[in-house]
């Protein structure tokens, strides 16, 4: 099959991936089905592997955890996916379903979980190999391959952090910061009659946010939202904000921290945080997931994005390390 390949990591403009054309077709083992990719997510975490901020796990790799694709093989004891299906692979590969964390509901945690595109090869090639329990079925869902690829990772990421928040209809839910996931994450609130408070600084994000029908859209951190909210979902690495967003909640009121890292955050007043809850972005589960593309099948789930061909993939990521794509996300059509 065709692959792009990461054997060593260099800076991605020195062009570290390789398009392999005869790289082995991968064999779906027992309880495996094998996907043939039609589009997988480009997103910052294949960057970063590339790149080396996150080490090596093997090598040679195939990178891409987004995947949206149809089964074209399944192994020995499949039951939940049949040949001609769609499904989707998300960055949860597999977890041991033994430790303390699997066998409580609460996988997230997992030590041993695997992740796709990491830990075992990844989406950008034509087929990839998945464990039947933990691939999607996304029969039914109204959207193209395209769109069905980024709802894997910033789609799923979007409804952990709304299940964290867990705003009630009528409910005001503030979300500081604008990426793919902030998007996704306006659009179910909107589905669901939640009412959207955005604060971010870039025109275009502004911009966004208003088509989706945000009912506020400044900056937090020079100016209050005009109402109390009563939960918040904040993305930006910035732990200035913390104190801001919790100025801004109702008592009783729910931040999120969906950042993976942040600067120091410091909390100078004790009455900000009293009575409010504070909760971090972990991992996602597959109930998660699966509730994601459940609601995918009633609200409109489509994302803006930038689609590129199966040899562009170095190009597009030398594109994006330099931040110089203005759509939400950007899709690798693997597959016509
Ligand atoms: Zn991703
Ligand atoms: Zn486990």
């Amino acid at each position: 099959m065709r692959a792009w390949v990461l054997e060593r990591q260099a800076k991605i403009e020195e062009r570290p991936l390789k398009l392999v054309e005869d790289y082995p077709d991968p064999e779906p083992s027992r309880g495996q089905i094998r996907i043939k990719v039609k589009s997988c997510g480009i997103c910052r975490t294949d960057l970063h592997i590339a790149e080396g901020d996150l080490p090596l796990h093997k090598s040679p790799v195939i990178l891409g955890h987004e995947i949206a694709g149809i089964v074209d093989k399944v192994g020995e004891g499949v039951r939940d996916f049949k040949v001609g299906d769609r499904v989707g692979l998300t960055w949860l590969y597999s977890t041991c379903g033994s430790c303390k964390y699997c066998t409580s509901g609460r996988e997230n945690y997992c030590p041993n979980r695997v992740r796709t595109g990491w830990d075992v090869d990844g989406g950008f090639a034509e087929y990839v190999v998945a464990q039947e329990g933990y691939a999607l079925n996304l029969n039914g869902v109204p959207l193209g391959f395209d769109d069905l690829a980024p709802l894997m990772c910033p789609g799923v990421a979007s409804y952990l952090a709304f299940e964290l928040a867990s705003p009630k209809p009528g409910d005001r839910l503030g979300i500081i910061g604008f990426g793919p996931t902030a998007y996704y994450l306006t659009k179910i609130a909107n589905g669901l009659g939640i009412e959207v408070y955005v604060s971010t600084r870039a025109k275009r994000h502004r911009e966004l946010a208003e088509q989706l029908g945000a009912a506020w859209i400044g900056n937090l951190l020079e100016e209050a939202p005009p109402r109390k909210l009563d939960c918040i979902v904040s993305f930006p690495p910035i732990g200035e904000a913390v104190e801001r967003a919790l100025e801004a909640l109702n008592p009783g009121g729910t931040l999120v921290l969906a950042q993976v890292a942040s600067t120091p955050i410091t909390i100078g007043r004790y009455e900000n945080l009293w009575g409010k809850t504070i909760k971090t972005v972990y991992n996602v589960k597959r109930s998660t997931s699966r509730a994601m593309v459940e609601l995918a099948k009633r609200i409109d789930m489509s994302i803006e994005k930038r689609v590129f061909g199966f040899e562009e993939l170095q190009d597009a990521m030398i594109e994006f390390g330099k931040g110089r794509i203005e759509e939400m996300t950007s899709v690798l059509k693997v597959s016509p």
